[in-house]
């Protein structure tokens, strides 16, 4: 079977198998196990990486540094975005970065800046903050999923006094009524 897409183009006979072999690679002192897409010649066995798995090994190596440098993965961008309920376009406009910043973020093609995290991180934590980036991108408020979230997690937060005995009081009728009886 040989499409003009599976063809070698270094020696014009053979036909390209895809293959997948994990690779070590290092950044700043933290080594990691990655897949590396290439594909092999069945006849002149040249060893290539068309356009699209260079970009799926690009793309790995990406997310593999956002993580050694603490940067929201794309995976987690997305997340993001989402529960702020706006689209690509809309996030560029309120958080800057250029039209097409988001769709490479989301698809780590590159990171993020250490500002636009922090930028990320804060609006979806203080919702006070997020609502003047809409304000000043003229987009208009909408509902965030994400606020609840933020709002649990925060470490600041006072714990509750305990107000146990006297609930158990009010929801046990029968121990109402013993009471009475005793009184
Ligand atoms: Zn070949």
């Amino acid at each position: 079977m040989k499409g003009s897409q599976n063809t070698c183009p270094i020696c014009g006979e053979g036909n390209l198998n895809a293959k997948i072999s994990k690779n070590i690679v290092e950044y700043k002192a933290h080594s990691t196990q990655l897949d590396t897409h290439y594909s092999v010649c069945d006849t002149c066995g040249s060893e290539q990486a068309n356009s699209e798995q260079l970009r799926a090994n690009k793309r790995a190596m990406v997310a593999f540094k956002k993580q050694i440098d603490g940067l929201l993965t794309g995976h987690e961008v997305r997340k993001l975005r989402e529960q702020l309920g706006i689209n690509q376009a809309e996030a560029a406009r309120i958080f800057g970065g250029g039209p097409v910043a988001f769709s490479k973020y989301e698809s780590d093609d590159v990171a993020q800046s250490e500002a636009m995290d922090k930028l990320l991180r804060l609006a979806i934590s203080v919702p006070s903050a997020y609502t003047q980036l809409l304000l000043n991108s003229g987009i208009e408020d909408r509902p965030v999923r994400g606020w609840v979230k933020a709002k649990q997690i925060d470490m600041t937060a006072q714990p509750q006094k305990p107000t146990v005995s006297r609930v158990i009081l009010k929801s046990h009728p029968q121990l109402d009524s013993g009471w009475r009886e005793a009184g």
